[in-house]
């Protein structure tokens, strides 16, 4: 099994709105073709490339799981038409019930008339490969447990969107903040690696959360518009220590 991270996110916020900028995974498992999450409609074309350099089309991407229903991890699900979609039963009857403003318009119809798999704690997506509930961040977050050589490597999504989450064991932005705090304890004692929402990966040792990789996010600005360097701005995430 190898699983690769197509579109980079990064745990910065902005003042003036979301950056958005998650995590995209792609597991190749024998003859499957995973995706764990899809992006932002802003990293559409990203996505695609990096498919493209994975030598992976759209069309071959067989299951695609979504952490939840937020725009920043499920806009670009309709590129991937023959998938099987994951998305857990209360993340569905809250989608479908609720009014939560970072659902993108239209994604609850587009899974409707696509192969949909309501799922559970403990849903197998294939083998080695199981969904956990971990709700808070939405009532429906589930996280994805990776049986790697006998570790455990869990893609979160938005149960742990960062390091500082899953070091403290408390989540920020998040609709129940004590049902997130359940969901970080139950990744932190089951993973041996993490993949949050909005982070490079966690090596989980015991007590301590070491970032394996520094994320980093390079805005470059008009020419002839001064700042930074030559108008490049590049923010380096350090890890903690
Ligand atoms: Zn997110």
């Amino acid at each position: 099994m190898k699983v690769e991270v197509l579109c980079r996110g990064f745990p910065g916020k902005a003042d003036v709105g979301f950056l958005g900028l998650s995590n995209v995974a792609l597991i190749t498992a024998e003859s499957e073709r995973i995706l764990f999450d899809t992006g932002a409609m802003g990293v559409r074309l990203n996505l695609l490339h990096a498919l493209e350099k994975h030598s992976v089309r759209p069309c071959d991407v067989n299951k695609v799981v979504l952490s939840h229903l937020h725009y920043d991890h499920c806009d670009n699900a309709f590129l991937f038409p023959n998938a099987t979609f994951f998305v857990s039963e209360d993340e569905w009857a809250y989608a479908t019930n609720g009014d939560d403003l970072l659902i993108p318009y239209g994604i609850v119809e587009f899974l409707k008339g696509h192969n949909l798999t309501l799922a559970k704690d403990e849903t197998e997506v294939a083998p080695g490969l199981e969904l956990i509930s971990t709700p808070g961040h939405t009532p429906g977050g589930i996280s994805l447990a990776l049986n790697v050589g006998g570790n455990k490597w869990i893609l979160a999504g938005d149960a742990v969107k960062n390091r500082v989450e899953l070091a403290t064991g408390h989540a920020d932005m998040t609709l129940d903040p004590t049902a997130s705090e359940r969901s970080i304890a139950k990744i932190r004692k089951l993973a041996h690696r993490v993949l949050p929402g909005h982070d490079g990966w966690l090596k989980v040792e015991g007590e301590r959360v070491i970032a394996e990789e520094n994320p980093s996010l390079t805005i470059t600005l008009p020419e002839g518009i001064k700042g930074g360097r030559d108008g490049v701005f590049r923010l380096n995430i350090e890890a903690l220590s």
